[in-house]
């Protein structure tokens, strides 16, 4: 398959050329917001992916994306801190951090901090100071015992945020939602000005995994912009930041970086790896349809009834992208219970209630997750077959 160079220019480098190799359509616009009604859900607006590649450094980006449609008010439901598994990963990152970089009574600024579960965890390992920044932050979340070490501000960093000041700024799984990832680097890099001591750490999905595994489930509407180790690199370098070590954590299904601002220019850690990127992004447009064949007819074969297990963004968009019966999507976090998935309807449920479901497969949407899906159907009595995407 060829890819054909369009006139777009590339958000990270600013180079024109961008190669679209996958669309697609009626895409929903929100997979983390809480839809009350089977109706509302089916009738959720909708939106097209259009990814294209940059051949030059190798970022990738939906140019179909309209950041209008994206809401990420406190509806936005996009903790994954219901689980043990990612809490743990969550407290030994938050107190490596804190350790490595020296943070013990220092101040922290988390750019995109969600409902503040991370900026906890590093006042639990000993930062002094806390600053959440997130337009969907629910502060009667937090325990009132953290008043007056960490404020949340309710709103969006952008290029009126003022000065960051503090000793680190954190910002995790927020980057792949914004289009402009030049512009708010160099943001970010503008709001530290002259404090070249401020560690940089930015943790986000890595894309070489998502086109090596096909993993569909991983691409949707939010995430706009997708990076691989090498191409994020590449853009800290270019906003004036000396990048000290991008590496892969969480089962090597998310990208850490680790930066300072310099007052020249920046440098430091790099990959080439924009002609594997090329070819798997090849890979992945040729093997799209597939591989959501196989998922169709896989469940149905399964002889029964047939729920997934994670009813966050990789649930929509699996349950979006394949036509197979599915009777529903299984959440342990208590505040999707009783929801329904955008685009699709399908209920929401809790753990508990697969005892009436009795299902016969369960596909749980990330394979971290097994272990404890595993205990969780055990503890309820229920023994169906359980796969991971
Ligand atoms: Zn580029």
């Amino acid at each position: 398959m060829t890819r054909t160079a369009t006139p777009l220019a590339c958000p990270a480098c600013g180079a024109a050329g961008l190669e679209p190799f996958h669309t697609q359509h009626g895409v929903p616009t929100n997979s983390c917001l809480l839809v009350d009604t089977e109706d509302e859900a089916r009738r959720f607006p909708t939106g097209s992916l259009r990814l294209g590649f940059c051949p030059r450094c190798g970022f990738i980006t939906n140019s179909s994306f309209d950041p209008t449609k994206a809401e990420y008010s406190g509806r936005y439901e996009e903790t994954q801190a219901f689980s043990p598994r990612f809490r743990e990963f969550a407290r030994g990152l938050a107190a490596d951090w804190v350790e490595r970089h020296r943070l013990t009574g220092g101040t922290v600024v988390e750019i995109g901090c969600g409902k503040g579960e991370f900026l906890v965890m590093m006042a639990e390992a000993g930062i002094g100071r806390g600053i959440g920044v997130d337009p969907g932050v629910h502060p009667e979340r937090i325990d009132p015992r953290w008043d007056g070490t960490l404020d949340w501000i309710a709103g969006r960093f952008d290029a009126g945020f003022g000065p960051i000041e503090g000793d680190a700024v954190v910002c995790r799984h927020t980057l792949e939602h914004i289009v402009p990832v030049g512009d708010f680097v160099r943001e970010v890099r503008a709001a530290i000005g002259d404090r070249l001591d401020t560690a940089v750490l930015f943790e986000l999905p890595d894309t070489t995994r998502v086109l090596d595994d096909m993993a569909f489930w991983d691409v949707y509407y939010e995430h706009c912009s997708y990076f691989t180790a090498g191409s994020l690199a590449r853009l800290f370098a270019s906003c004036g930041f000396e990048v000290d070590d991008v590496r892969l954590a969480y089962d090597d299904q998310y990208l850490l970086l680790e930066a300072r601002p310099v007052a020249g220019s920046g440098g430091g850690w790099s990959q080439d790896d924009v002609a594997a990127t090329s070819a798997g992004v090849d890979r992945f447009a040729a093997g799209y349809a597939g591989i959501t064949r196989e998922w169709t007819a896989r469940v149905n074969a399964a002889g029964g009834t047939t729920v997934i297990w994670g009813g966050g963004s990789k649930g929509v968009a699996f349950l979006n992208a394949i036509d197979a019966p599915i009777a529903a999507a299984v959440d342990v976090n208590p505040h999707k219970q009783g929801t329904f998935i955008a685009g699709t309807g399908h209920p929401v449920i809790a753990p508990a209630e697969l005892v009436t479901v009795d299902p016969a497969l369960v596909v749980a949407m990330n394979p971290i997750y097994l272990e404890e899906i595993a205990a969780d159907l055990r503890r309820h009595g229920l023994s169906p077959e359980l796969v991971a995407v």
